[in-house]
C-alpha cells in the first residue's frame, strides 16, 4: 500500500502561534509523544532563531530515535550551520530550508529578482547537502507563485540535491481542486520529479487545510505537513489527527497508510493542549470534547439500537477511555511507578516521589482518580524546571462575600529569594488575585484571556487554569492544574510571569512563515 509520510510541525509552525512558548522540557515531552504516535518526521524548531530553540532541537534530536528530526533554516549559510549544530547527532539528519517564490514575497519582502532567488536557493541546497543526507526545500507562498517559475526553481534545487520539495499554501488561499491540480502539474512538468518526494503544507484560513492536504495527496504528494489540534500561525495548520483518522476511516477511497498509531491520538492531543495552553473547541473533529456526544433524542435512540447508525468513528479508535485505571487511595509507590512507566513516563526518583505525593493528596480528596488526572500530575513533574530561579507562589487567600469587597492576600518568593506578601482588592475574586500578584511581581501585566476547565468529570475534578497575558509587549500563556480553581488561577498567573522571564532571557523570536 502507498505510504504517506506525516511531517509534524507542532513544535515549529505550531509553537510559532501567538502566545505559545514552550520550555525545552515541554518540547522534549511533546516530541517523545509524537514519536509514540508514529509520525515520520518531527520539525522540532528553528535553530537559528535563538539559542533556546537550538538547544531544544538538539535535545530532541538526541532523544527521538524512531522519527526523523528536522529543523527549519532560511536559505543562508549561518542558518544551515545552526541547524547542523543542532541536528548532527540525529539518527538521520534532515534540514528544512525555505525561500519565498511568489511575486509579492520576492518583490516586497526579499527585494530580489527571480534570478537572484533561484541562485540563492540552489546555493543553500548545495551547501546543506554537504552536511545533511536529507534536505527538504520549501517554496514559501508556493501556491501563489508563478507556475513556470516554480517548475524552473524546483528543477534547479532538485539538481542541487534536494530530496523533498514542499509547496506550501502559506496564506491558506487555495481550494482543494486548485491545490491538487498544482501538484499534478508539478509532477508532470518538473524534470526529475520522480526522484524527489513532494510535500503539502496547508494553512486553515478558509477552513480548507485538511481538504487541501488530501487533495495534494491524491495528486502525488507523498508527505503531508500538519500539527496536533491544528495549531499554528493565524487560523492554524492542517490538523494531524483529522488527516490520520480520515485516511483510516475512508480507506476505501484513500488506499494509503500513514504509520500513525491512532490509539495515541487522544493523549497526544491533550498533552499538546495542556502544555501550549490552547484549549480545544468542544466540537473539534476527532478530539473535541463533544466529538462523540449524541445529544438529540433520535440520535441517542439510534446509537443505542445500533452504534453505527450515527457513529462513524469509535472513541476507542483514538485511544479514548482505553485503559481502565486501577489506582486509588490505597495504591502504593510501586504500583504508581509501574503505572507511570507503562504510560511512557521516565521520571527521576525525585520527580516520581513528588508526583506520588501529589497523587496521594489528590486521592484523599477525590473519589476516583482518572487516567487524565494521572497524566496531569505526571506531566507537571516531567516538565518542571528546577535550575532557574523564578517566582514561586507560597500562599494565597481570598475573602469573598456577595456584600463584601473581594480581597486577596498572597505571598510569593521572588527570584532573588525574598518573601513578599501583599493584599489587594478587585471587582471579583479572580481580579483580586490578579491585582495582588501584579503588585508582587512589580510589572504591568495585561490579562488578555483567562479560562478554566475541568480535567475530568465530576464536582471534585481537577481544574485547569490558563491565563494569557501581555508583559512588556510580549505575549505569554501560563497554566496550572489544581483541585481548587482559585489556586490554579494564581499559579497559572505566576507561571505566565515565569515564562516571560525565561523567554526574555533566551529568545528573540523571529517571525517566519513557511
Ligand atoms: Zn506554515
Amino acid at each position: 500500500m502507498r505510504k504517506i509520510d506525516i511531517f509534524d510541525t507542532t513544535l515549529r509552525d505550531g509553537e510559532q502561534s501567538a502566545g505559545i512558548n514552550l520550555n525545552t522540557a515541554e518540547k522534549v515531552e511533546i516530541a517523545k509523544q509524537l514519536e509514540r504516535l508514529g509520525v515520520t518526521i518531527i520539525e522540532a524548531g528553528f535553530p537559528a532563531s535563538s539559542p533556546g530553540d537550538l538547544d531544544a532541537v538538539q535535545r530532541i534530536a538526541g532523544t527521538v530515535k524512531n522519527s526523523i528530526v528536522t529543523g527549519l533554516a532560511r536559505c543562508v549559510q549561518s542558518d544551515i550551520d545552526a541547524a547542523w549544530e543542532a541536528l548532527k547527532g540525529a539518527e538521520q539528519p534532515h534540514v528544512h530550508v525555505f525561500l519565498a517564490t511568489s511575486p509579492i514575497h520576492m518583490e516586497y519582502k526579499l527585494k530580489k529578482t527571480p534570478d537572484q532567488v533561484v541562485e540563492q536557493a540552489v546555493a543553500a541546497v548545495k551547501y546543506a547537502r554537504k552536511f545533511f543526507p536529507l534536505v527538504e526545500w520549501s517554496a514559501e507562498d508556493g501556491f501563489r507563485s508563478d507556475r513556470e517559475f516554480l517548475v524552473r526553481i524546483i528543477e534547479q534545487v532538485v539538481e542541487a540535491g534536494a530530496t523533498t520539495i514542499n509547496v506550501p499554501d502559506t496564506v491558506g488561499y487555495a481550494s482543494p481542486y486548485e491545490y491538487g491540480e498544482l501538484f499534478r502539474f508539478l509532477r508532470e512538468n518538473v524534470r526529475g520529479a520522480d526522484k524527489v518526494k513532494f510535500s503539502a503544507h496547508c494553512h486553515d484560513d478558509l477552513g480548507m487545510a485538511v481538504a487541501n492536504s488530501i487533495a495534494a495527496m491524491e495528486n502525488g504528494a507523498d508527505q503531508i505537513e500538519c500539527t496536533i489540534n491544528g495549531i499554528g500561525e493565524r487560523a492554524g495548520n492542517a490538523a494531524l489527527e483529522e488527516i490520520a483518522v480520515a485516511l483510516h476511516i475512508r480507506n476505501d477511497i484513500y488506499p494509503v497508510q500513514t504509520g500513525i498509531n491512532l490509539k495515541e491520538i487522544k493523549r497526544t492531543s491533550q498533552l499538546v493542549s495542556r502544555l501550549t495552553g490552547s484549549l480545544i473547541q468542544p466540537n473539534k473533529a476527532v478530539v473535541g470534547k463533544n466529538a462523540f456526544a449524541h445529544e438529540s433524542g433520535i440520535h441517542q435512540d439510534g446509537v443505542l439500537k445500533h452504534k453505527e447508525t450515527y457513529e462513524i468513528i469509535s472513541p476507542a479508535l483514538i485511544g479514548e477511555g482505553e485503559v481502565p485505571l486501577v489506582l486509588g487511595k490505597h495504591s502504593g509507590r510501586a504500583a504508581f511507578r509501574d503505572r507511570a512507566i507503562k504510560m511512557g513516563y521516565e521520571l527521576s526518583d525525585e520527580k516520581l516521589n513528588k508526583a506520588f505525593q501529589e497523587f496521594k493528596k489528590l486521592a484523599d480528596r477525590k473519589k476516583e482518580i482518572t487516567e487524565d488526572d494521572l497524566i496531569t500530575l505526571l506531566t507537571e513533574q516531567q516538565v518542571s524546571i528546577e535550575d532557574i530561579q523564578l517566582y514561586e507562589l507560597k500562599s494565597v487567600q481570598v475573602s469573598y462575600g456577595t456584600d463584601n469587597i473581594p480581597t486577596a492576600t498572597a505571598s510569593v518568593v521572588t527570584p532573588d529569594g525574598d518573601l513578599r506578601t501583599i493584599a489587594a482588592t478587585g471587582a471579583g475574586s479572580v481580579e483580586a488575585i490578579f491585582n495582588t500578584l501584579e503588585q508582587l511581581v512589580q510589572s504591568k501585566v495585561n490579562v488578555l484571556d483567562f479560562q478554566v476547565k475541568s480535567v475530568s468529570k465530576g464536582r471534585d475534578a481537577l481544574a485547569d487554569a490558563v491565563v494569557n497575558v501581555r508583559i512588556n509587549g510580549a505575549t505569554t500563556t501560563g497554566r496550572d492544574s489544581s483541585q481548587d480553581v482559585l489556586e490554579a488561577t494564581a499559579n497559572a498567573f505566576i507561571d505566565a510571569i515565569n515564562r516571560n522571564i525565561i523567554h526574555e532571557n533566551i529568545r528573540q523570536k523571529q517571525v517566519t512563515e513557511v
